[in-house]
């Protein structure tokens, strides 16, 4: 049975769904300002590999993720550009979705948009207010967090210790410093909505409790998102839930950092990566197979090499599902495999098991990996003792675990222009090895293609290569 750690209890528990054989989750999307870089990334792929495995092991999964399309980022971006906040959001929504569609991240069951939610943000911030948890000032409507008792809970901190960390308040009349707003009035030239406080626009906190359970129910399963909204994001989200009188997330999952150098990667601090920078230089199964090469709650290094040793490590799974005669590798582009089908397939049932074991355990990816790792080599082995049959089901195996994972393996002979995986991925190193000035290296990988039967020419486009 699957069990994750709930960030609400500090311990991994099983996942009893609402509804059997059903699991509702909620994780909340980006704000639709700028290009996504690798931290974005990272969560949208832990949830994925949560959902694809949930839906391998026999669940129907209601994935629901919504699109932050009206935001003080949004608004700045657009007025700095002399553009409506309409245009930046549906840009940098194209550049979101096109991005999960590189790195295989299925799309969600529903995709919510906050400005298709304003009115039901408008009756969920009145019914507050009529309960005495919401009150008005000056600027906008705000959120009484003294109404919730355990406030602090996903912060995993009490709430004088909150308050006396919180920053220095932006509105005075507010009760206390931890109060958040749910509604803004509107300042002079900014997109509103009517409302009963005047024209304004609701706070980020309301939009992902109100799509949650709009969309899911009270009591839905999984709450998931990046460590940094666990608080105040979520709390937010819980203390609204609350003081509606309902019954919010049942479980928390929240991933880690994506570091550099030990850092957290941000926008902020200027020391990201964009995902299309990435994808445009590497095999975008690598980033996925460096996120579950990390525990989801770790924090995940991306540098050149961790990046390198995802490459190889790919280009050797390939290499096994070719050499050992898989046939075609498991096509999961817009659908889903189950435990079942990698049976139905071959994939050999202990091999099934003991992957089902570790990604029960609170998702352990890497633990995962390891036995996938394990059976690449047992594959190579049995067929270097000339047992092809054994390799045969060890490489069948192998495909169906990286398809529950989300990873297609290129097994196919090389098409028609002859570069195969791991051609291509000296093509890729070239170019980086030359954008780093480090001819060396460049001219020894282009040794390497010639030994491979390449011609190697340089382009304004980067390597470029032709049969000799
Ligand atoms: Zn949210």
């Amino acid at each position: 049975m699957l069990a994750l750690h709930d960030t609400a209890t500090g311990k991994v528990e099983p996942i009893v769904p609402r509804d059997v054989g059903r699991i509702s989750m909620y994780v909340c999307g980006p704000t639709v300002y700028d290009v996504p870089h690798l931290g974005h990334g990272r969560f949208a792929l832990v949830f994925d590999v949560l959902r694809r495995y949930a839906e391998f092991d026999g669940y129907e999964v209601r994935y629901v993720s919504n699109i932050t399309d009206i935001d003080d980022k949004i608004i700045t971006k657009a007025q700095q550009e002399g553009r409506t906040p309409e245009q930046v959001a549906e840009e940098f929504e194209g550049v979101w979705w096109s991005a999960m569609d590189s790195l295989g991240v299925a799309r969600p069951y529903e995709t919510p948009h906050a400005t298709g939610y304003v009115n039901q943000m408008v009756d969920a911030i009145g019914e507050m207010a009529s309960r005495g948890n919401a009150y008005e000032i000056s600027d906008g409507v705000y959120f009484d967090t003294r109404a919730v008792k355990d406030y602090g809970l996903l912060a995993l901190q009490a709430p004088e210790t909150l308050a006396a960390g919180a920053r220095v308040q932006s509105n005075a009349e507010k009760r206390s410093p931890l109060d958040f707003v749910l509604w803004k009035k509107a300042k002079p030239g900014e997109p509103s909505w009517p409302s009963p406080w005047g024209p304004g626009r609701p706070g980020w906190h309301t939009e992902c409790v109100v799509m949650s359970l709009g969309l899911l129910g009270e009591g839905f399963d999984i709450h998931g998102g990046g460590a940094d909204l666990a608080f105040p994001h979520h709390e937010n989200e819980r203390a609204q839930s609350i003081a509606m009188g309902k019954r919010f997330a049942h479980h928390w999952v929240h991933n880690g950092w994506v570091t550099v150098g030990g850092e957290k990667m941000a926008k902020s601090l200027g020391n990201y990566t964009s995902l299309s920078d990435f994808l445009s230089k590497s095999d975008p199964r690598a980033y996925r197979l460096l996120v579950l090469r990390s525990h989801y709650r770790s924090p995940l290094e991306v540098t050149p090499r961790t990046v390198k040793d995802a490459e190889e490590a790919l280009s050797r799974m390939d290499a096994m599902s070719r050499r050992c005669g898989a046939g075609p590798t498991v096509d999961i582009s817009g659908q889903y495999i189950t435990r079942k089908d990698a049976l139905a397939l071959g994939a050999l049932q202990d091999a099934v098991s003991r992957f089902c074991a570790r990604m029960d355990s609170d998702l352990d990816t890497p633990g995962a990996l390891a036995g996938i790792f394990e059976l690449v080599k047992c594959g190579n082995t049995a067929l270097d003792r000339g047992d092809a049959e054994e390799a045969r089901r060890m490489a069948l195996t192998v495909n169906a675990l990286c398809a529950a994972l989300g990873i297609t393996l290129q097994n196919t002979d090389p098409g028609p222009s002859g570069v195969d995986a791991e051609d291509d991925r000296l093509v890729r190193e070239r170019d980086q090895a030359r954008a780093d000035r480090d001819w060396a290296r460049a001219d020894a990988i282009r040794s390497e293609l010639a030994k491979r039967g390449w011609v190697v020419e340089d382009s304004p486009d980067g390597t470029k290569i032709r049969k000799a």
